[in-house]
């Protein structure tokens, strides 16, 4: 029986879990969808933060959301991919997290998402912190118990 009281899970720091922003794809305010999806489907993810020129975090933008916004009727208009911005699409609502806050409130939302953005008080983008670092964590946590 693995005992899970030996961990104060409440201890543990969020800031050793974030990806930091310099590692993490990104795409601007003012991108077209175009590029927005190159970037999506060169680096392998299903959505990336969208960001605007000083680092401030305006929201996601996913593959589903783009090829979304351009399914007409009865196919899908890959033109509208250069005339379409990021900003259109995107979604804001979307949960965040800083770096202060508490490791509970990072495993709620991360039930939900499969990753979290953090930002500074600012709205400054600071990294991600995902739901793969947290299952890890929890996978070391598991090990040690015995
Ligand atoms: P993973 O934890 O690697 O399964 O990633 C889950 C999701 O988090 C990916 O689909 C991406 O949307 C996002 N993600 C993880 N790492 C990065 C990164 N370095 N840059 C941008 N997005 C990332």
């Amino acid at each position: 029986m693995i005992n899970l009281h030996k961990f104060d899970i409440g201890k543990v720091d969020i800031r050793e879990l974030i990806i930091p922003a310099d590692k993490v794809a990104h795409v601007q305010i003012g991108n077209p969808l175009e590029h927005a999806l190159l970037v999506l489907i060169k680096s392998g993810y299903s959505a990336v933060p969208v960001l605007d020129p000083s680092f401030r975090l305006h929201g996601l933008i996913s593959k589903t959301l783009i090829l979304d916004s351009v399914l007409g009727m009865e196919r899908i208009e890959m033109e509208k991919l250069s005339d379409k911005k990021v900003e259109e699409v995107m979604n804001t609502k979307i949960p965040r997290l800083t770096k202060g806050d508490p490791f509970m409130k990072a495993l709620g939302q991360s039930i939900d998402h499969p990753f979290v953005c953090v930002q500074d008080d600012d709205q400054i983008f600071e990294g991600i912190l995902t739901r793969r670092a947290i299952l890890k964590l929890f996978s070391r946590m598991l090990n040690q118990s015995d």
